[in-house]
């Protein structure tokens, strides 16, 4: 399986955002599928790191599918809140996975902690693991991150989750000001998916 270079894969996420980014990595010569077109339901992700869930999601959509998957588990870290929302970051959103309501989860849990965050450097990242298996084997398993800020307002319509209060570092701009295609170039995603490609 190692040796041979993939040629159709079925995106393992039901989040629109990370499709239309995932699908944007890929060169273009590879045929993807959606979890929508196969109308599945995400697996529960009961793992304890991105990578455990990754894999939970890519085992498990190439089972239902017997074809190869390749599944995104990501989330952000902010370290003054010991790493949280972390793996739990569309958990935050609520049964709807809504942004605005885990952005403001952020906003009250940075005030629990420091009165004044908003005048302070708040470092975070984005962590990405991307996992490729077929059915229950693991072909490939891999972790990326882009260091950043959180901003003290959100910006931005673009992208999708924390992307309006994430600033990346040496930047002004929030990822949701930014264009996509700017975007992709720094993000945890792309920085997993470097470390990938060479199945592609
Ligand atoms: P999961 O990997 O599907 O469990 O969810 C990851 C969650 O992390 C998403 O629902 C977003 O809230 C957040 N997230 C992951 N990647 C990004 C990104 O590129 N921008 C903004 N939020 C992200």
């Amino acid at each position: 399986m190692q040796n041979k270079k993939i040629k159709q894969i079925l995106i393992g996420t039901n989040n629109k955002g990370k499709l239309r980014e995932i699908r944007d990595l890929l060169p273009k010569h590879i045929k993807t599928h959606s979890t929508a077109k196969f109308k599945l339901k995400s697996p529960r992700e009961d793992g304890k790191t991105f990578k455990e869930n990754s894999l939970i999601k890519s085992k498990y959509f190439s089972r239902k599918t017997n074809l190869i998957c390749l599944a995104d588990d990501s989330g952000l870290e902010i370290d003054l809140l010991n790493k949280k929302p972390g793996i739990y970051s569309s958990r935050w959103g609520g049964a709807k996975a809504d942004f605005n309501k885990a952005i403001k989860r952020v906003f009250r849990e940075l005030n629990i902690k420091d009165k004044n965050w908003k005048n302070k450097k708040i470092k975070a990242r984005f962590v990405c693991a991307l996992s490729l298996s077929f059915l229950n084997e693991e072909i490939a398993c891999v972790l990326g991150t882009v260091e950043g800020y959180i901003s003290n307002v959100a910006k931005g319509k673009n992208g999708f989750g924390y992307d309006p209060i994430f600033i990346p570092k040496k930047r002004k701009k929030t990822f949701a000001e930014m264009k996509p295609s700017q975007k992709y170039k720094l993000d945890h995603r792309y920085q997993a998916f470097k470390k990938i490609k060479r199945f592609f």
